[in-house]
């Protein structure tokens, strides 16, 4: 049976969609300010695992990401403050316009999501290209009595949403004292808490004529507008990083269930944070990496995928150039298994116990990952299952059915994991010619020769492992 985390009833859940062969999913997407730090990548390679374990199981989906374009003011996360625009924050830092500003970096944010074999969502809607769906939504919560107008802003009233603090656990007198001088003293707001659906500011650089004023969206109403637009007003999943759900979800849930009375969203899932010496990694801490920065180190973005597998998404992640080297030996290994399958000669004995550890493999695998996407158990699994067929191999106890079997069952699991597909880098006669004459060095005692011919193999990208068939080529891989 396969379950998740849901954030609002603090539960794991039997996952029940409205319609299994559309699962409708909303995940919150990048601000386009900036470059993307990791952390932001680990939410999305989080909405990814999911997106292609729901197809896994043969669900059909339907997945919305936005590009956030417009509207995310800078203290947005904090409560209801109102500081400045980070698109044009950014965009007067670096001289250029708002505009150059979100081209740039969702290119880039496009690119990363590609490096790190993020699965296309089916639409990646832009903020500043739903401007009319957003005003449609504030003038029926205006209509519905939630939102009010304000020398030209509109605001929604939280005290009028009864449920306005269950997705986070706030109350509103928890929030009031909580919140206490954080919230600037706005005259034009019935409640410090309420927060913009629209600014009236006509000096902003990004600016819409409405039937309030001229000026510019709120933050969390993009996401209200987006969801409702491609996917309907109820929805089976959104996800988000912890941070997002107070206040832009509590927010988002007041908006979209107050304009159409319905629940809005079924299975709320939020990815922990990733951390950096144990503290969130953040822009404004400046304690973050971005993926060009991994590779400028000479780590794969697919090693950085792997990572984020390894540990289950509501444990907050370390992260170190260690764990990330560690990451990517894991993958070498993988591969390097997977092209040993294909490479060694067959001995022709059909060996039952790896069909039977194939079996056991996959039932382990999708038991795990039913159980709220427990990768790290899934992952322990499939480690399990190479040893075993290494070890067959080192025995001579295989045909080539085995062997292809298990290359297949691999290669299913990876349509979750994303990180064993590679080109296959062929041994060549040179190649063996090579490991050969350095056996005979070895043999001859000649260890200058041995590792003078190691050192040139090395160089060629291969290392030497000596297993129980002999010494075999291993590469060591970028892929
Ligand atoms: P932003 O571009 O700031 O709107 O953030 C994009 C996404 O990244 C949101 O879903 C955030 O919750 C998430 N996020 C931000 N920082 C982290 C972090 N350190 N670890 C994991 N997710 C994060
Ligand atoms: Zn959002």
């Amino acid at each position: 049976m396969l379950k998740f985390y849901n954030t609002l009833t603090k539960e794991k859940e039997e996952f029940k969609p409205l319609d299994p062969t559309q699962v409708k999913i909303y995940n919150c997407g990048p601000t386009v300010y900036d470059y993307a730090h990791i952390g932001n990548l680990r939410s999305y390679v989080f909405a990814d695992l999911l997106r292609r374990y729901l197809k896994y199981k043969d669900f059909g989906i339907k997945q919305i990401m936005n590009i956030t374009d417009v509207g995310h003011m800078v203290g947005d996360e904090d409560a209801s403050k109102t500081g400045e625009d980070k698109m044009e924050k950014a965009a007067k830092k670096e001289g250029k316009t708002v505009w150059d500003i979100a081209n740039f970096y969702t290119k880039a944010f496009l690119e990363d999501s590609k490096k790190m074999n993020i699965e296309e969502p089916e639409a990646r809607p832009k903020a500043t290209e739903e401007i009319n769906e957003m005003m449609d939504l504030v003038q029926k919560l205006i209509t519905n009595g939630f939102a009010y107008i304000s020398n030209g802003s509109v605001y929604f009233d939280i005290t009028k949403f009864k449920h306005y603090g269950e997705l986070s656990g706030n109350t509103i007198e928890n929030l009031k004292t909580g919140a206490g001088g954080r919230v600037n003293n706005n005259p034009d707001k019935k409640n410090q808490l309420d927060f913009a659906l629209w600014v009236n500011n006509p000096e902003h650089v990004m600016k819409w004529k409405s039937p309030w004023s001229e000026g510019y969206p709120g933050w969390h109403l993009e996401c209200s507008a987006m969801a409702n637009k491609y996917l309907g007003e109820t929805i089976d999943i959104h996800t988000g990083g912890e941070d997002n759900i107070f206040p832009h979800h509590e927010s988002e849930i007041a908006q979209s269930e107050g304009a159409n009375g319905k629940p809005f969203v079924k299975y709320w899932m939020h990815t922990r944070h990733l951390l950096v010496n144990n503290e969130k990694m953040s822009k404004s801490k400046g304690n973050f990496y971005t993926l060009r920065d991994i590779e400028g180190k000479g780590f794969s973005p697919k090693a950085l995928r792997y990572l984020f597998l390894s540990a289950h998404y509501r444990t907050p992640l370390n992260f170190t150039e260690e764990n990330l080297k560690a990451a990517e030996n894991t993958i070498n290994n993988m591969i390097n298994f997977l092209d040993r399958l294909e490479d060694v000669e067959d001995v022709d004995k059909y060996n039952e116990t790896i069909d039977e550890k194939i079996n056991e493999t996959e039932k382990k695998f999708e038991e795990n990952l039913d159980d709220d996407l427990n990768m790290p158990e899934a992952l322990a699994a499939i480690f399990d299952l190479v040893s075993f067929v290494n070890k067959a191999i080192d025995d001579k106890e295989y045909s080539t059915e085995n062997l292809t079997k298990t290359h297949e069952t691999l290669m299913k699991f990876d349509k979750v994991l994303g990180v064993l597909e590679h080109d296959k880098i062929e041994i060549t006669e040179e190649l063996k010619e090579l490991l050969g004459q350095r056996e005979s060095a070895r043999n001859d005692k000649d260890f200058k020769l041995a590792d003078e011919i190691r050192d040139q193999l090395k160089d060629k990208g291969f290392v030497i492992e000596d297993s129980l068939s002999g010494p075999r080529l291993k590469k060591s891989l970028k892929f």
